[in-house]
């Protein structure tokens, strides 16, 4: 009998003290016990609310059911069926906007930590040797590339495979997972599990390729030659800058740049690596998505006197995901809501010094629904920084774009889709990032799984 009321159990983690001097996992995976514990509150709901909110429809209840009989390949495979990277998803997903939001024991015993039963699976079956790749159909003699490795193309590719084309990933950095590898850090998502959700995809017979900048090393054109499809799923990694006076200080940096330097080129352990980074005695991050957190965390594991996050509006309107926000706060970041950048304080050196804001208080709605920041008279004041780290929002990589003129791109150079889902180029495909602008990883992977659907239709067509 399912027992709802038994507390949820949330697994262990590493305590804030510690855990603020290095870059290990935070939380740790639910032991067996944890997780029959946790499988036993499930209602196994038939019109499954959980399921039908997660955007690539997990089979839930089903994999839970698995799990509380103990039969961990029957519950990677229920996973496997919608998606394959059930690892990353179980740590990185906002499962508390998706499937734990709709949980029917929300509100009355707080819902099935489903995230965390997703990486119990993924995590066990793998050291159990009983995660299997799906078996590709046969070869249909067609060949399709995608552009990218992040969590969208990665997807596409897998389904596409799946159904028996040959497919080849194109990425520009020298590893591959797009935002995974360079913008989450790996306290949060080990980079040994980035590389085998990786050799999953690779296990099904898709080939990758590093260090190829589409748009430069090779054009999309030149592609299309070679292909019968294409998908693009380049994401969104242009940072967005304020445009504030003293904003090309020493000591600002895009979060973009700030995150690749750690988590991709793992500057945290120079001199045993070629990159440095420095951050001073206070830091301050601009910004209130996910972006921002994971820099004001690694930040924070720089060991400075103080980090502190700057957003113009209130706790409520930040984006980020809410246990980010915990674990940031639980780790000594400070937060000062409604405030507005102004001006970069510097020295005679162009070096950072401060940080000129206002303080705001909140008006009416945007056309999102957040209420508007509104600026109070005479509330100046500075803050004193070494480091500012501007974490405002990212936009597309104009390369592809510029270089492919036939290709219709927004004027924030996200790539525009037809009724049907299609770019302005026949047999050219796209999603993630690219048409989002920024997103989450599941939109990002169920973009990928319904181009695949698409592109399966237009081959067959062909
Ligand atoms: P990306 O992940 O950006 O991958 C695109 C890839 O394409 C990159 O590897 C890039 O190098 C490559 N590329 C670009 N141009 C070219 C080219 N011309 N040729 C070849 N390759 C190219 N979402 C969540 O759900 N949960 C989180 O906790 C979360 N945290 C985040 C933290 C940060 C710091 C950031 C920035 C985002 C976060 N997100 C999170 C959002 C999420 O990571 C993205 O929405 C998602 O990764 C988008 O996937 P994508 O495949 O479209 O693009
Ligand atoms: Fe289980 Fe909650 Fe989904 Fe119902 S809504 S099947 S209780 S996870």
């Amino acid at each position: 009998m399912p027992n709802p009321s038994s507390p949820r159990q949330n697994g262990q983690a590493q305590s804030p003290a510690v855990r603020r001097t290095n870059f290990e996992e935070v939380a740790k995976s639910l032991t067996k016990q944890e997780a029959l514990l946790e499988a036993e509150r499930c209602l196994h709901c038939p019109t499954h609310p959980c399921q039908n909110s997660c955007p690539v429809g997990v089979h839930i209840p089903d994999f839970i059911a698995a799990v509380k009989e103990d039969n961990i390949g029957k519950a990677a495979s229920e996973i496997m069926k919608t998606s394959l990277l059930p690892a990353i998803c179980g740590r990185v997903c906002p499962q508390e906007k998706h499937c734990e939001g709709h949980c029917v024991l929300k509100a009355k015993f707080g819902s099935v930590n489903i995230g965390g039963l997703e990486r119990y699976t993924a995590d066990t079956a793998r050291a159990q040797g009983v995660l299997k790749a799906p078996v590709p159909a046969a070869n249909t003699g067609k060949k399709v590339v995608c552009i990218g490795s992040g969590p969208s193309s990665l997807a596409c590719a897998a389904e596409l495979r799946r159904a028996g084309h040959d497919v080849t990933v194109l990425e520009a950095l020298h590893a591959y997972g797009g935002v995974l590898r360079y913008g989450i850090p790996s306290f949060r998502l080990p980079r040994e599990v980035i590389n085998k959700e990786v050799e999953t995809v690779q296990s099904m017979g898709v080939h990758f390729k590093t260090d190829v900048l589409v748009g430069a090393t090779v054009k999309l054109a030149d592609l299309r030659k070679e292909y019968d499809a294409i998908y693009i799923g380049s994401g969104a990694g242009l940072p967005m800058m304020l445009g504030i006076p003293g904003e090309n200080a020493v000591g600002v940096y895009s979060a973009n740049e700030f995150l690749t330097r750690i988590n991709l080129m793992q500057a945290y352990k120079f001199p045993q690596t070629d990159t440095p980074i420095q951050v001073g005695k206070h830091v301050i991050v601009l910004g209130g998505g996910n972006s921002a957190m994971d820099a004001a965390r690694c930040a924070m594991r720089l060991q400075p006197q103080s980090v502190t996050i700057a957003y113009r509006r209130s706790r409520e309107e930040m984006p980020a995901r809410a246990a980010e926000v915990e674990h940031a706060q639980e780790e000594s970041v400070q937060f000062e809501f409604l405030v507005t950048p102004k001006e970069v304080v510097k020295d005679e050196n162009n070096r950072v010094t401060g940080l000129r804001c206002t303080r705001n208080e909140l008006g009416e709605p945007d056309a999102k629904g957040r209420r508007r920041p509104v600026e109070i008279p005479g509330s100046e004041f500075v803050m004193p920084a070494d480091t500012i780290i501007v974490a405002i929002g990212q936009r597309p990589n104009p390369t592809i774009s510029k270089t492919t003129p036939d290709l219709k791109v927004t004027e924030r150079g996200v790539i525009e889709l037809n009724d049907k889902g299609e770019t302005s180029l026949p047999g050219v495909f796209a999603g993630g990032d690219i048409i989002r602008g920024g997103a989450t990883v599941l939109l990002a992977m169920k973009d990928g799984i319904e181009a695949a659907q698409k592109i399966n239709a237009y081959l067959e067509g062909k």
